[in-house]
């Protein structure tokens, strides 16, 4: 178990549909449980002297829970990046396959 970051979204409940505002944890950049949100520059190695790359899509994952029903959602999502800021937060559509 890794550490990670995180990304703060909102993401439709497949049981209910409500909409249920989530964390969505990725790995990429420095791990360090940071907190973001969309438009944010994420940090990085402070000696990782290589600029962030320019296009990034991570896979994450959803935490959190439907305050209609209850249901804990785990969503695959797609995180991207932009020269290390976070520009959009998807669900997951099998465009990319990501492997460990
Ligand atoms: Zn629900």
């Amino acid at each position: 178990m890794g550490a990670f970051n995180t990304v703060s979204h909102v993401v439709d409940c497949p049981s209910c549909g409500h909409p249920v505002p989530v964390s969505v944890q990725f790995k990429y950049g420095l791990r360090f449980q940071f907190k973001y949100n969309i438009g944010d520059l994420i940090e990085f190695h402070a000696t990782d002297k290589t600029p962030p790359e320019s296009a990034v899509v991570a896979d994450g994952i959803t935490d959190g829970a439907c305050p209609s029903c209850g249901t804990e959602p785990e969503l695959d999502m797609f995180v991207f990046f932009a020269h290390g800021v976070i520009t959009s937060v998807e669900v997951a559509d099998g465009r990319y396959s990501f492997l460990e």
